[in-house]
């Protein structure tokens, strides 16, 4: 990351390349989870046509449930299905067209 680019551009830049969890982008800029998960938040509602936020939904590791419903950039604690918690976070990319 350079230091001209806020966090939030490089959010941006990485997710043009390609998704990214949460997880992957707090290790990338070295910020808590937490915080990468409040930027997405931002990111979404700053971006304008013909860039749009594209969230891959969590997946259940066990069942295979999709939590296709989700809009919410965090992960579920546990499936409605099988009641497993290892959930396959969501992630997170940048689409423009
Ligand atoms: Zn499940």
């Amino acid at each position: 990351m350079t230091r001209e680019m806020t966090v939030r551009q490089f959010i941006i830049a990485e997710l043009e390349k390609g998704s990214m969890t949460a997880r992957d982008l707090s290790k990338a800029i070295r910020i808590p989870e937490k915080e990468a998960n409040a930027h997405m938040e931002h990111v979404a509602k700053s971006l304008h046509s013909p860039k749009r936020l594209i969230i891959e939904p969590p997946v259940c590791n066990k069942c295979g449930f999709i939590f296709s419903e989700r809009r919410r950039f965090t992960s579920p604690s546990r499936c409605p299905r099988c009641r497993h918690e290892g959930i396959q976070p969501p992630a997170f990319r940048i689409d423009v067209r």
